[in-house]
């Protein structure tokens, strides 16, 4: 294999280790065979090149979450090229955009997707990549020993399409050093271990599940276990099996999982379904999460809304959930640390190693310093997060505007920052442990986005985030997001789509349902007059994409209709 940061831990890991397992099936791969696969893998590739040089080409691919993922992934990067990883449940037109915007060299797929594949490409107009749909893997083998080649490396990498919530998805160009630094920033952080098995349930087309939950434990030689897609009584029973006297689960699926990395959605689904499991597996399951079997579990991609936390925390016999904050173009960039004390309510922490982060006013354009998180008046100061280290994506494929607008220049020579559109305030807080050394100083609090979350009502600024925090704080209220209407009166006007709870439905005057009055009442104690929505409008369900996001455009359209735009 040749001499990348992954294939070293790699040959460094004991090869007879299971790097991956799977879930329902049982069926084991170790790191061994991982190794021996993935050398064959790229042998594989070179000859479907057909004698072209793949550096810095883009290879997509349709592979099903699992151990031919992996393999596929590591094999192309291997051979100097960057990964495209397609999402398998994407309707065809999506995998063609996808497709075309990377200039695709070829594209591979799993048996499972070949007639997709196959469809895909038939759809194609703008480029013709070259197809090569073959199974790339035969029978595992095991490596005894990993050699590692040196070979220059210097174009290979990761494609990832941004979530598309705010608009198209941008192509977001990762080289393997920014991959690595990713990696080796969460491996300080959150100190995974090859004695960690993690449950993987997340779509395999986002950092949060290649970075965060597969690359980075392949560092650590930790074991991934794959259960996709995601339902919540699969887990829970996954997650059972272990302490249940008599489960029927093969013995690869019964070790404790240790750490589970995932979106709020998840959080709220398994809590929402806990109660309707049996009293035994219930005690199954609490014992599963508690804080000495389950030794990290982590929240990101969206806010983590403070019910979810608490009950999670109640449930799981004080194990509190760590939130992070991260996107596409950087990997993880702030981090709650892993003493509980340093996983405040509300907070996404601190800048992660390797990670230099500032805040950067909104207003007069000026970078808030330490000390200065508040203004003459006494109000907090509201701050652009901007990013720089090497975990900073490289560009947006193909896109230079998009590129030059989003990087500003660093007035200090060392070197350019990424502006990432999301607001933050920092405070200090007191109390918190800061025994990681990067877990110092005063906190992040993310107040959402510049684009969709910063409103801007009778001159005064008001995050969603923060309202809709103390919203579904409230026991009426299941899911909400709150958005601002144009207002010739007041600029914007904030209003609040809401999904009722069950109390929600009757909690109002003699029965009836919650109305825009009662939430007022509600949100008095909590929050400034200006912040308290002015109206709010009853749904039946709030559509999220495929990472728990609110596209808070589409909702406004939906819901309010050209009062809206
Ligand atoms: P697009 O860029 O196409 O509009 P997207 O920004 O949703 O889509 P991602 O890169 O997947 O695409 O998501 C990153 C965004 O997710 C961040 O910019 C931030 O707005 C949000 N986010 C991530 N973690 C958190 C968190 N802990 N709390 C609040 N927001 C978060
Ligand atoms: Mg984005």
């Amino acid at each position: 294999l040749p001499r990348l940061p992954i294939f070293e831990a790699i040959a460094n890991h004991d090869l007879k280790r299971n790097a991956v397992v799977h879930n329902p099936s049982g069926r084991t791969f170790t790191y061994g065979e991982l190794a021996h696969d993935v050398a064959d893998a790229i042998e594989e590739l070179k000859i479907k090149a057909q004698g072209k040089s793949l550096d810095g080409e883009r290879v997509a691919f349709l592979v099903e979450n699992g151990y031919d993922y992996i393999v596929t992934f590591l094999s192309i990067i291997a051979n100097n090229a960057i990964a495209v990883p397609l999402c398998t449940t994407h309707p065809n037109y999506e995998l063609r955009y996808i497709i075309d915007q990377c200039e695709a060299f070829m594209l591979l797929s799993s048996e499972k997707f070949q007639e997709k594949a196959q469809d895909v490409m038939k759809e194609g107009t703008v480029t013709k990549p070259i197809i090569a749909v073959e199974k790339i893997l035969e029978g595992s083998k095991s490596a005894e020993r990993v050699e590692l080649l040196d070979v220059k490396m210097d174009q290979s990498g990761l494609m990832l399409y941004t979530s598309g919530t705010t608009s198209r998805p941008k192509g977001v160009l990762l080289p393997e050093s920014a991959l690595t630094a990713q990696s080796r920033s969460l491996l300080k952080a959150w100190k995974y271990s090859s004695k960690d098995r993690l449950l993987h349930v997340l779509p395999l087309h986002h950092i949060h599940g290649v970075v965060n939950a597969l690359l980075t434990p392949l560092f650590a030689g930790s074991t991934i276990e794959f259960m996709f897609p995601f339902k919540a009584n699969d887990v829970w029973d996954r997650l059972a099996a272990p302490f249940l006297p008599k489960s029927s689960a093969p013995e690869s699926l019964k070790q404790p999982i240790t750490f589970f990395t995932v979106v709020p959605t998840i959080y709220s689904l398994l809590l929402s379904t806990h109660p309707s499991l049996s009293p035994e597996l219930q005690e199954a399951t609490r014992k599963a999460i508690s804080p000495e079997n389950l030794r990290v579990n982590i929240s990101g991609s969206a806010a983590l809304p403070t019910p979810t936390k608490a009950a999670w925390t109640n449930l799981a016999n004080g194990n509190v959930l760590l939130e992070r904050y991260g996107m596409t173009e950087v990997g993880m960039a702030l981090s709650c640390g892993l003493d509980y004390r340093d996983r405040v309510d509300g907070s996404v922490g601190w800048p992660l190693p390797g990670v230099e982060a500032r805040l950067v006013d909104s207003d007069t354009n000026q970078i808030i310093k330490t000390g200065e998180e508040f203004d003459a008046d006494g109000k907090e100061r509201y701050g652009e997060i901007q990013l720089r280290g090497a975990t900073v994506f490289k560009e947006y494929f193909r896109n230079p505007e998009a590129t030059a607008k989003d990087f500003v220049e660093g007035e200090d020579g060392h070197g350019r920052w990424f502006k990432t559109g999301d607001v933050a305030v920092r405070r200090p807080v007191e109390g918190v442990s800061s025994s990681q050394d990067w877990a110092k100083g005063p906190m992040y609090f993310i107040q959402g986005r510049k684009s969709a979350d910063i409103l801007k009502t009778g001159g005064e600024k008001v995050s969603a985030l923060e309202v809709e925090r103390e919203m579904l704080s409230l026991p009426e209220v299941s899911e909400c997001a709150v958005v601002g209407l144009p207002s010739d009166k007041w600029g914007q006007k904030v209003v609040a789509v809401v999904v009722l709870s069950e109390k929600g439905r009757t909690a109002g005057k003699e029965g009836k349902q919650w109305s825009p009055l009662d939430m007022r009442r509600a949100l008095k104690a909590n929050l400034a007059n200006y912040k308290i929505p002015q109206d709010m409008k009853v749904v039946q369900s709030i559509p999220r994409n495929a990472m728990g996001k609110i596209n808070k455009k589409d909702l406004v359209k939906t819901v309010y209709g050209d009062a809206g735009s």
